[in-house]
């Protein structure tokens, strides 16, 4: 199922270039043309879905499957001293295009990438109101 102006369609099909890395019956892995470090690439499902929430269960497992196929690559051959798995699901989240999918982004002990907040404790009692509107009824 695809979408016809989504541009990650159009790689799926070979209608719009990628530099593919991985590929298998569910997923693609291909290169981010925007990488934060070397080796960052992006992992999605043949099938069209927008987001995080609207991706089935099959082509979710087959794209976090691939997803650490990819990560145990970039350590074995690109030397990365680790990996972060990264998803934005929704504008406010970063997302910019409505494909579902996972950046792998290599991590290099020098590499400039840094958290993008500040760590600090938190209020407790926040905290616990927020898990109790979170949690399981
Ligand atoms: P996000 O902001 O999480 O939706 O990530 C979208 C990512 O797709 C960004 O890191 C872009 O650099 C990347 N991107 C956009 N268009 C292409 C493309 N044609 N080929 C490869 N990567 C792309
Ligand atoms: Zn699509």
């Amino acid at each position: 199922m695809r979408e016809q102006d989504c541009i990650f369609c159009k790689i799926v099909a070979g209608e719009l270039p990628a530099r593919i890395v991985d590929e298998d019956e569910l997923t693609i892995a291909f290169m981010d043309i925007a990488p934060a470090t070397r080796g960052h690439a992006l992992v999605i499902p043949r099938n069209h879905a927008a987001d995080l929430l609207d991706v089935g269960p099959e082509d979710l497992a087959g794209t976090a499957i691939a997803a650490a196929r990819l990560a145990a690559r970039a350590k074995e051959r690109l030397g990365a001293d680790g990996v972060n798995l990264l998803n934005a699901c929704g504008s406010a989240a970063w997302q910019t295009v409505f494909h579902f999918h996972i950046h792998v982004i290599p991590r290099y002990e020098d590499d400039p990438l840094r958290l993008p907040w500040v760590p600090a404790v938190g209020d407790p009692a926040e905290i616990q109101a927020a898990a109790q509107e979170l949690g399981r009824e």
